[in-house]
């Protein structure tokens, strides 16, 4: 399990303010919406002449969340 995942479910179960994924703000965790985003780009390359944009499940506050709206596959 990957540290960034320990420390999130720490905070949830402490119910401190989480950051935002998309900008950072931290917002109490009942204000939050669980959602997917946009992490990294892979390709185009050798052999693969698609670019994929890999989504990762975050939680994001009000201040991001119709940005991520447009991102739920
Ligand atoms: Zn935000």
């Amino acid at each position: 399990m990957s540290d960034w995942l320990d420390d999130l479910i720490a905070a949830v179960r402490a119910n401190k303010p989480l950051a935002c994924a998309g900008c950072g703000r931290s917002w109490d965790r009942a204000d939050m919406l669980e959602a997917h985003l946009p992490s990294r780009n892979v390709g185009p390359g050798p052999g693969f002449p698609l670019t994929l944009t890999l989504l990762t499940l975050g939680w994001v506050g009000p201040c991001c969340a119709e940005l991520a709206d447009q991102q739920q596959p």
